[in-house]
């Protein structure tokens, strides 16, 4: 195999999700880490957001916190951690209630060089002690999941059980952190809704002495059943030059990050605008998601296969390799079969 650059350039001239996919394709037959691993050790949340199906009674008792062992921790690191570019741990559930399990799967990911490890987190069961640890271990980043900037709103959108107070007590305990660690990553998801959207403009009041590096916000999108029915964006997509661009603005100024998205993805979260189902196979070819519910039943046989056993059975160079150049229409296909064997839900 010659330079993988040179190769990557003589790829280039395909564009867009074609280009990526051959990359993609390099990367894999090479040997390199592309993957994504997103883990959920336990399936369980001390909060029920109105937005999320833990709110949804039936929805959290499915989930029924669910936890996986430390063996099968381990299995899953042995087998495919040594192709990962990026280990999250939690997804779609709250990885601090099993914290155990969460500074366990930190070990492994250093262990195995796995060069960037994030978790997502309401943050409430987060302050100083318990998040030190983490960032010991060799957590790069937290993204902190809010609902709500007024106190009030927070309680109302994340659920009976909401704690602004420990929010708030954890805040302080990232400052005190980045003193020590200030390449640890602290960035904020917040879901807007018609609700909550407007208090935004408070942000960088509530954020004021909180080092954070990045804000991420996104519109509601329906995932599962849940308490919230409202998901109609208009107001949010009204706020886009009144409370969120010059929020944006505010936080430049600060070398705070800040990503939104413009109309036309608003427009896309409303479901207005199609998906291109060869981008889209891009994230299936690429995120490995794993919770205690699906180790046992995983495409990847964790206790005996490692990522290049795994992609030989299935022949995964194959059909990456094929989805460069097959039709939209053949890749919509590919996209149902592998995210019904895949399917995964990221909050
Ligand atoms: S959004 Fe996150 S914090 Fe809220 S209930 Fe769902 S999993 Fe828990």
């Amino acid at each position: 195999m010659s330079n993988i650059y040179t190769l990557l350039r003589n790829f280039s001239h395909l564009g867009g999700s074609r280009a990526k996919l051959a990359a993609l394709w390099l990367m894999h037959i090479t040997g390199r880490r592309y993957i994504g691993v997103f883990i959920d050790s336990i399936l369980a949340c001390n909060y029920s957001c109105r937005m999320c199906y833990f709110s949804n009674e039936e929805e959290r008792r499915k989930r029924s916190g669910a936890k996986m062992t430390e063996e099968q921790m381990k299995h899953v690191a042995q087998s495919i951690f040594r192709r990962a570019l990026k280990l999250q741990i939690g997804c779609g559930a709250e990885p601090t209630m099993d914290m155990k399990g969460a500074l366990q799967l930190v070990q492994l990911g250093k262990q195995h060089g796995v060069p960037y490890i994030s978790m997502t987190s309401n943050a409430a069961l987060l302050q100083y002690d318990k998040l030190l640890p983490l960032v010991e271990a060799g957590l790069d980043e937290l993204t902190i999941s809010l609902h709500g900037i007024h106190r009030e709103t927070y309680q109302s959108m994340m659920g009976k059980n909401a704690n602004y107070d420990a929010f708030l007590s954890t805040l302080q305990g990232i400052k005190k952190i980045k003193e020590t660690y200030p390449h640890f990553d602290v960035r904020v998801n917040y879901t807007m809704n018609a609700d909550n959207v407007e208090e935004l403009a408070d942000f960088d009041r509530l954020f004021a002495d909180v080092p954070i590096d990045q804000l991420q916000l996104r519109p509601i999108r329906q995932i599962g059943e849940s308490s919230y029915t409202n998901f109609d964006l208009t107001h949010v997509s009204e706020c886009l030059e009144t409370v969120i661009r010059p929020l944006a603005e505010r936080c430049r100024a600060k070398g705070i990050i800040v990503l939104f998205p413009e109309k036309i993805n608003i427009d896309r979260f409303a479901g207005k605008e199609t998906a291109n189902p060869r981008e889209n196979l891009i994230a299936l070819f690429t995120y490995i998601n794993i919770t205690p519910n699906s180790y046992p039943r995983h495409d990847i046989h964790f206790e005996e296969e490692d990522y290049e056993g795994y992609s030989k059975r299935v022949g995964l160079a194959k059909q990456i390799w094929r989805s460069i150049w097959i039709s939209d229409a053949a890749c919509a296909q590919i996209e149902t079969t592998l995210s019904n064997s895949l399917n995964y839900e990221i909050r």
